[in-house]
């Protein structure tokens, strides 16, 4: 089971994964509901609507994962995907951030651009 992880790709993935099983739990509902029509037809839609959200994630998942970075974990020293500038690594949950490309750099005018003050801003919440 993956989900003991909790980086980002992760806990997205088993979302997906649990919409599923709701969905298909609805559904079983539904059916245990069959004498009373509407009821059976909401629950079915509701199941097939929890269903299709899942695909929608996957596919959304499949999107996330071509923006993602491969690095090797400092801490298990496995190789894990990171995805934007903080992430945990997927084996150790070890918090991992793309800022420590800058160490070691010469400050450099354009770390003052808004483009990228506003992105610092974002890693600090
Ligand atoms: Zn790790």
């Amino acid at each position: 089971m993956a989900l003991k992880y909790s980086s980002k790709i992760n806990k997205i993935r088993s979302f997906a994964f649990w919409l599923i099983f709701l969905g298909i739990g609805v559904m079983y509902i539904g059916l245990l509901f069959k004498d009373t029509m509407w009821l059976m037809a909401t629950l079915m839609i509701l199941g097939m609507g929890f269903v299709g959200l899942s695909t929608v994630v996957y596919f959304w998942i499949g999107m996330l994962s071509t923006k993602t970075v491969q690095i090797v974990c400092p801490s298990c020293e496995k190789p894990t995907k990171m995805l934007g500038r903080v992430d945990a690594c997927m084996h150790c949950d070890q918090p991992l951030t793309m800022d420590k490309t800058l160490e070691g750099k010469e400050f450099d005018e354009k770390y003052n651009k808004k483009r990228y003050s506003k992105q610092e801003a974002q890693n600090q919440q």
